[in-house]
């Protein structure tokens, strides 16, 4: 089948290559948009990641090029128009689990970094500066942590966190029988909220948990909360996380995702003046730790998400029902 792989860096070109043995994958670098879909003409097959714009304009043009099937190289599928593709019959199939590992073991990282000052203390010893003011941080043992969304990722968090000792509490609406064997005590958002001195957020972002950090849920933070995002973006009311940080309700912020990172992430911009004002704020607070959409960035979940995706295309090349379709509900 003839695959456009749109956002391609080598990286995915490497390990697509390597799990490949039947498709004809043609990579191209920039991201597909309503500009660039033209170039997938005559490909019967697109394969697409996280900031791929997906839209209705978009999937119109994909289909009346010849494309049948969309091939998502990530697990979240927020950024697809489902109800266009489905009017349009494009099949549209994603990479559920790749390694929930990854992403739990980032957000880990993430706090230990925060609590730790890890990123001010490498910078000052590498500058012989040995003092610790500043660098005062707080045991694990004990802490509540409060995880949103309790599916594999959430799961693997808790896993982790348990072996630190840290009280588990969750809101999901669905409640993890893996979990609740770890301890895991189910309760309300709000409950959640004020009862966690870190959040850690790990559902799907869908119409209902759009901005569920907002200025009305930050009310309910304890002052000081650690809040982590390495779910998506539009989880967060940026500039309400920025008020909060600046009245203290939020201590420590660690994301790996951000609402408008489209227009960043994945590109070297360093001889750029960026224009985004709320993450350029974000920034400037020492007490803000940003990671590119880096978490899923290891080599057992390339290798698995290039295993699958290749797998789906094979699935709907040779008419077999692929297991990994994303339906409409
Ligand atoms: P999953 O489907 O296994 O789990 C999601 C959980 O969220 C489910 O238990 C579901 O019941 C719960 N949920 C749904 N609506 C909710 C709500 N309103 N409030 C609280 N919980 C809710 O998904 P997963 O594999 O654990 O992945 C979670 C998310 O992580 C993905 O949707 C994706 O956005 C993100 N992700 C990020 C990266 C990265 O590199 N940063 C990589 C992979 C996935």
């Amino acid at each position: 089948m003839k695959v456009a792989v749109f956002s391609s860096k080598a990286y995915d070109q490497q390990f697509l290559n390597a799990a490949n043995t039947d498709h004809d994958l043609v990579f191209f670098e920039p991201r597909l948009t309503l500009v660039t879909a033209p170039l997938a003409k005559d490909f019967e097959a697109v394969c697409a990641f996280i900031n791929d714009q997906l839209d209705a304009e978009t999937l119109e043009i994909l289909a009346s090029q010849g494309t049948k099937l969309l091939a998502l190289r990530s697990a979240g599928f927020n950024n697809v128009d489902l109800a266009k593709a489905a009017e349009l019959g494009l099949t549209v199939v994603r990479v559920p689990a790749y390694s929930p590992y990854s992403v739990a073991e980032h957000a880990v990282g993430l706090i230990l970094m925060l609590n730790r000052k890890l990123y001010r203390a490498y910078n000052r010893v590498r500058d012989d500066n040995f003092s610790l003011e500043g660098l005062l941080g707080f045991d694990l043992h004990d802490c509540p942590v409060g995880i949103v969304g309790t599916g594999k990722i959430g799961q693997c968090f808790a896993q982790i966190m348990k072996g630190f000792g840290c009280r588990l509490l969750a809101y999901d609406p669905y409640p993890n029988p893996a979990c609740l064997e770890l301890g895991v005590t189910y309760m309300d958002l709000t409950d959640l909220l004020s009862q966690s001195n870190i959040i850690s957020l790990h559902c799907p972002l869908t119409p209902e948990t759009h901005h569920i950090i907002n200025a009305t849920t930050l009310a309910a933070f304890q002052p000081g909360t650690m809040l982590i995002n390495t779910s998506r973006g539009g989880l967060i009311d940026t500039p309400a996380v920025i008020d909060g940080i600046k009245s203290g309700q939020v201590g420590y912020l660690g994301i790996d995702v951000y609402e408008q990172e489209e227009h960043l992430f994945f590109e070297d911009l360093s001889d750029t003046v960026i224009q985004d004002d709320d993450f350029q704020r974000l920034q400037s607070f020492p007490n803000v730790l940003i990671t590119a959409h880096q978490a899923f960035f290891t080599h057992n979940a390339l290798e698995n998400i290039a295993t699958t995706t290749i797998n789906n295309i094979t699935d709907f090349a040779e008419g077999r029902p692929c297991m990994n379709q994303v339906k409409l509900t």
